[in-house]
């Protein structure tokens, strides 16, 4: 005998809502309204995020080899999809859960974050913008050039993949995605660019900034034109 799917299965696979803590509430609203001129500095961030992911995994993998699969070699992934205004970076580093990213996505955790918000704090106007690029405020960065981020992330070694969404106002879901919806591991960002940021949808822009930011990365970085 078949179960009746019930109110409480269908809620259980929905994406479950939630607040981000205060300080990154704040340091979000600052992004989103930011006119700090550098906003290439998102791409870098994002960059460093990845090839640190990378890393992570190579660390993790000298004690379990298997993590690795059949995809041992390390890679970044940019895809510009000018048609849709979106960029997506991708890499094949050591991924997230679901909680992962709750706890790393939604909360202030690392120091030089809090080092950058207690500046801000006693800053002003134009100098809480310089600020921004003097500290180099990480993940949220994406927010200075998306009107939402979604984040699709597989962690090595697990079947269940999870995405993280935001509109950087306030709240962000967290829910899970079908396994062809996700990198086989790894972290898959998707940029929905703001209007006024269209311009990081172009080929031309995106190699510059790479070229000129992520020079030094030790990981592969491949620029692709459409996604798959
Ligand atoms: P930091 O890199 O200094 O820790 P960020 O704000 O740039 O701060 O990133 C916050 C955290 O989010 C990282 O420490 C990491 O745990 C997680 N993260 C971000 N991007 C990725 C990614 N591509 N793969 C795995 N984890 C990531
Ligand atoms: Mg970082």
């Amino acid at each position: 005998m078949t179960s009746p799917v019930t109110d409480d299965v269908l809620d259980a696979a929905k994406p479950q809502s939630h607040a981000f803590e205060a300080d990154v509430a704040k340091l979000l609203h600052m992004m989103v309204h930011s006119v700090y001129s550098d906003k290439d500095v998102f791409l870098r961030e994002l960059i460093s995020n990845a090839a640190d992911a990378c890393e992570k995994l190579r660390y993790e993998a000298i004690a379990r080899p298997d993590l690795l699969g059949e995809d041992p070699a390390p890679r970044i992934t940019i895809t510009i999809d000018a048609d849709s205004n979106r960029l997506i970076l991708e890499d094949n580093g050591i991924g997230m859960t679901g909680p992962d990213m709750a706890e790393t996505l939604g909360t202030i955790a690392r120091s030089g974050t809090k080092a950058f918000m207690d500046s801000i704090a006693a800053a002003k106007g134009d100098e809480q913008t310089q600020l921004i690029g003097q500290f180099g405020v990480g993940f949220y960065s994406a927010f200075m050039v998306a009107s939402r981020v979604d984040v699709i992330s597989r962690r090595a070694g697990q079947d269940e993949a999870a995405i993280w969404s935001s509109d950087g106002l306030g709240t962000y879901t967290v829910g899970t995605v079908s396994a062809d919806e996700a990198p086989a591991r790894g972290t898959r960002i998707v940029l929905h660019l703001m209007e006024e940021a269209k311009d990081y949808a172009q080929r031309y822009r995106i190699e510059q900034m790479v070229r000129a930011q992520s020079g030094h990365v030790p990981v592969p970085i491949t620029l692709k034109d459409k996604p798959d």
